[in-house]
């Protein structure tokens, strides 16, 4: 691992000044990811932003059934929250199925969200609830959000400070973890509500997370896992690599979408 400076930012402000001033700064949140990624050497930044002590950064709050999290809450307190659960099942299911109990009591959904790894959990989440990435700057729609593998529409310095959704009627996530690391071979987050049923895939896309509109439509006209049955899945956009191929993807995504509308 390289030197780099370390700042405990102690609000937005502070930690979107400290970044902007240094050479090529970057937040760490949880460091589940960017910490690996130094030692591993790929990645010196001059300098490190700590986002974790930031207060208007941390918690959750349910007014109705509007969800709001902050950036800096981790995957564990997202699992245990009784507020969640009453609201949302599916994503207390989901935050306590990534990795494993370290991971879960230090990285954090701002962290996940803005890292967008192909094979993450939370990206699903976040289209399948139509969410709202809040920035330091602009509020993000999820359709909007995620661009690619490991890429954002964050801009340079861009710090996201909270994820806000409207709990649908009905949602829930199944995932192929992989038995290694835990992330989603494939993975499916189904949700149906005012705006309709939404469907999206992590774990499967050769361009990272997204919706399947076959599987939406299909479930819009028959909620039921029955319905999944004669939907084809196209996995010419589907990723191969040495843990699957897009074949055996294309159909881990038809099985974890019956799964998840059982369960929801
Ligand atoms: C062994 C292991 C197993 C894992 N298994 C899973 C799994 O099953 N499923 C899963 O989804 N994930 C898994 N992860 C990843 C884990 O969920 C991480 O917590 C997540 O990827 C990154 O969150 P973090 O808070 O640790 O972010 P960090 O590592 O601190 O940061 C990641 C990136 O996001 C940026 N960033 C952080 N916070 C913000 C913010 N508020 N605004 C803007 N940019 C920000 C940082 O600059 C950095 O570029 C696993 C990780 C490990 C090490």
């Amino acid at each position: 691992m390289y030197a780099t400076n370390y700042h405990r930012a102690s609000s937005v402000d502070e930690a979107v000044k400290l970044k902007s001033g240094a050479d090529e700064g970057k937040y760490v949140s949880g460091g589940m990811t960017l910490i690996a990624t130094m030692k591993q050497r790929l990645a010196s930044p001059s300098d490190l932003v700590d986002l974790r002590h930031i207060p208007s950064l941390k918690g959750i709050r349910v007014d109705g059934r509007r969800v709001t999290i902050g950036a800096a809450t981790t995957h564990a307190e997202v699992a245990s929250s009784a507020a969640i659960r009453a609201v949302c099942p599916a994503l207390s299911d989901l935050a306590g199925m990534i990795g494993d109990p370290h991971v879960r009591h230090m990285g954090t959904i701002g962290g996940s969200v803005a890292n967008n790894d192909p094979a993450a959990d939370y990206p699903a989440a976040m289209l399948a609830l139509a969410a709202t990435i809040v920035t330091d700057k602009r509020q993000i729609a999820a359709d909007d959000f995620f661009t690619g593998l490991f890429e954002t529409a964050l801009e340079d310095g861009e710090l996201i400070t909270a994820i806000t959704f409207e709990a649908p009627e009905k949602a829930a996530y199944a995932k192929f973890p992989n038995p290694a690391s835990r992330y989603a071979m494939t993975g499916v987050f189904v949700t149906k509500g005012s705006g309709g049923v939404r469907v999206a895939v992590t774990g499967a896309g050769a361009d990272g997370v997204f919706r399947d509109s076959g599987l939406e439509q299909a479930l819009a006209g028959n909620w039921s896992p029955d319905a999944v049955a004669n939907v084809s899945i196209d996995s010419s956009a589907l990723l191969s690599d040495l843990h699957a191929t897009a074949d055996y993807r294309a159909n881990l995504i038809k099985v974890m979408a019956k799964r998840a509308v059982a369960a929801a």
